[in-house]
């Protein structure tokens, strides 16, 4: 190593990223990049989270509000078509969506596991390390674990406000960081008629890919959460195959495989994102639509974690 290399080398900040969900891993990436040492630290194994997993996974700005937000969201959109066009690991599935009759050319979904393995590839080459499977109770157990650091970015979905509300008692956003639980079904039907992302009335359904479709019911969710049941083949099933194949109009092959994850949407107390530093050294990425924002946020944060404040993340501060 030449003198210049090691000083660079000495100078270079050491930031831990924990959480490697869409957006933990996409901020870690671009930190890296711009010339940190990143260390992504995930109690899930990497390159899937529960969220992830259970994720719809479109990418869109329909009736988000406010307005500063649903801009947000269309930018995200399209750093999403951007970076994925010009990735070795392409994530963006354009397909258009057609809502009650309406149709979005643009709009697509986001392959997640496609999109994390990206992001984790980036963060790799750039020289950054992933430490999954590791889960910590709080920032103290993180700086015992990693050693000094100059920033921890807490990007950990429904674990974020356990681990930061301590430090951040004057947040009151913080006082809770999970929503909603949901879930998605993903249906093997061979040969399909779905073509686009479909939204009817709270049944959104769209192609996963070889031969599969996703599905979703907003009605089917609040009916288990009204019963305290929790989402799964059996008890999700029945009433999603008769509510795609009405909605439709049409036939489910008999025996299709079908695999439902559920999870809780991670967002911020008033369900707003959440983002910036929260005390000295720790910085909090914390939202809904997590999949919609991922590549753009990630990109935002680490010009952030530079002092390159993004006038676009202004309504989300702590
Ligand atoms: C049913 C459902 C449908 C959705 N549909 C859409 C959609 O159509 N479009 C859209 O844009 N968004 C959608 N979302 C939201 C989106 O999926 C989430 O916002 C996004 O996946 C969250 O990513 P994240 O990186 O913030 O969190 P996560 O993916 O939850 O990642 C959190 C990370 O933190 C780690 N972690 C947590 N606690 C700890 C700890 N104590 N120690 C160490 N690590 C920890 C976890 O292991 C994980 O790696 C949906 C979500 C759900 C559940």
């Amino acid at each position: 190593m030449t003198s210049t290399a090691r000083r660079d080398r000495a100078a270079r900040r050491r930031v831990v990223v924990v959480g490697a969900g869409v957006v933990g891993a996409s901020a870690a990436a671009r930190i890296a990049e711009r010339g940190s040492d990143v260390v992504l630290l995930s109690a899930e194994p990497a390159g899937s989270t529960a969220a992830s997993r259970a994720s719809f996974a479109w990418v869109n700005d329909h009736g988000k509000e406010p307005e500063a937000y649903r801009r947000l969201n269309a930018d995200g959109r399209r750093r999403h078509v951007e970076r994925s066009a010009a990735h070795s690991i392409p994530w963006f599935v354009r397909t258009g969506a057609e809502i009650d009759g309406v149709t979005y050319p643009d709009d697509g979904y986001v392959d997640v596991a496609a999109f994390l393995a990206a992001q984790l590839d980036d963060l790799r080459r750039a020289g950054g390390t992933v430490r999954d499977s590791t889960p910590v109770a709080s920032l103290e157990q993180v700086r015992v674990l990693v050693g000094p650091v100059d920033a921890i970015v807490v990007a950990a979905g429904t674990g974020t406000a356990a681990m930061v509300a301590p430090v951040a008692p004057t947040v009151p956003r913080l006082s809770s960081s999970t929503g909603d639980d949901g879930f998605l079904a993903r249906i093997e039907v061979g040969e399909h008629p779905i073509d686009r992302i479909r939204s009817l009335e709270g049944l959104q359904v769209r192609p996963d890919g070889d031969g599969r479709i996703a599905a979703q019911s907003l009605r089917i969710e609040a009916d288990l959460r009204r019963a305290g049941i929790t989402a799964s083949v059996r008890t999700v099933w029945p009433a999603l195959r008769d509510e795609i194949e009405g909605a439709l109009g049409w036939h489910l092959p008999t025996g299709a495989c079908v695999r439902v994850d559920h999870a809780v949407r991670p967002h911020a107390a008033d369900g707003s994102p959440l983002l910036g530093i929260v005390a000295e050294d720790v910085y909090v990425a914390l939202t809904h639509s997590g999949v919609t924002l991922a590549a753009l946020l990630g990109e935002l944060i680490a010009r952030d974690l530079d002092g390159d404040a993004d006038p676009r993340l202004a309504p989300f501060r702590p």
